[in-house]
């Protein structure tokens, strides 16, 4: 009988998004819940019943199942198809493929969530006629994703392209969710731009920062995340908009990065806080990028696909394994 379905998943840091798919990419169902972070073998558990669930919401038979891609937040270890001591969850060793390809005896195929990203965008999104794609990820955290000549970009272990990682602060100012100094998501990321925001606060005088809607901010108990930034700066607060602009200065400082290392001929932009605030976040991007740009600088635009690149590009790495995945990768 002929296989007819794919199934993907997008593994977050706190959901986890599937759905099924025909050859073509065209979801047929989906389906959303909180991640289950319980043990080890949670995920794979939880990837085992939602499986289930998309077949039957779908009226698939299972037999009919070709293969299911799984895009996750890493690190993870492309060979082992698990995920090595990941940031959003407290384990050492979450293994995903070897479980739901012994439940379904069909592949199963695991990558970073920005390589799926770039996978999706050039398969269903706006890179169809591109060989030199970047998907970048400006959400709770940053990460990116890369399509150099028509090759998707793994790594030794699937890892390639962690720009979020990369150091725009040699001041070593701020600390990264990876314990490390100065990197690019330290300042500009919806998890860490509170932070930013509050040692901008620090530094300026005592009554502008009263009389700033960001005075909230330096409540010692204030849980408040970017998005209040970006709305004082939406409501004409000018010290909002002065750390909106700085922040652009630092993210055109990573994209400057993204296009020396890579010269792709577009960028798209995803997560949170990019899709949301697209012309906070993209507008002084574009001021300031040729300061710091040696190449040529490319198309830049938030992608089509919005929330759903990784899944996408987990459902095209079910697809199309052949095509992208590098087998016995050993190096
Ligand atoms: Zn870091």
């Amino acid at each position: 009988m002929v296989k007819k379905f794919v199934i993907g998943f997008d593994v977050g840091g706190t959901t986890i998004r599937g759905a099924i798919s025909d050859y073509n990419g065209n979801f047929i169902a989906r389906i959303e819940e909180k991640l289950d972070k319980k043990s080890e073998n949670a995920v794979s558990n939880q990837i085992i019943k939602l499986t289930y669930s998309l077949c039957h919401l779908s009226n698939t038979d299972i037999i009919n199942l070709k293969s299911i891609g799984i895009a996750s937040a890493g690190p993870i270890d492309l060979n082992k198809g698990a995920l090595i001591k990941p940031t959003n969850l407290p384990f050492k060793y979450v293994p995903l493929t070897e479980p739901i390809s012994r439940e379904f005896r069909i592949p199963v195929f695991l990558l970073n969530d920005c390589t799926a990203g770039v996978l999706g965008e050039k398969e269903f999104g706006a890179g169809r006629d591109l060989n030199n794609i970047f998907f970048l990820a400006l959400g709770t955290g940053i990460g990116g994703g890369a399509i150099v000549d028509g090759h998707l970009l793994f790594g030794k272990d699937g890892n390639a392209v962690e720009i979020g990682h990369i150091t725009i602060d040699y001041e070593e100012r701020l600390k990264c969710g990876c314990g490390k100094r100065g990197h690019w998501e330290a300042y500009c990321s919806g998890r860490n731009m509170p932070n930013f925001v509050r040692m901008k606060l620090e530094n300026t005088k005592k009554e502008e920062v009263e009389n700033s809607l960001l005075f909230e901010y330096t409540n010692s108990d204030s849980r408040l995340g970017s998005e209040f930034l970006f709305n004082a700066a939406n409501n004409g607060d000018q010290l909002a908009i002065d750390i909106v602009k700085e922040i652009g200065k630092l993210n055109a400082i990573g994209f400057a990065n993204i296009i020396n290392a890579y010269d792709p001929s577009l960028i798209t932009v995803g997560g949170s806080v990019a899709l949301n605030n697209k012309k906070l976040v993209l507008k002084p991007i574009k001021q300031r990028i040729q300061d710091f740009t040696r190449n040529r600088i490319p198309r830049i635009a938030s992608t089509p696909l919005a929330q759903d690149a990784g899944l996408y590009g987990a459902i095209a790495a079910a697809l199309y394994p052949r095509k992208w995945f590098v087998f016995n990768n050993t190096c």
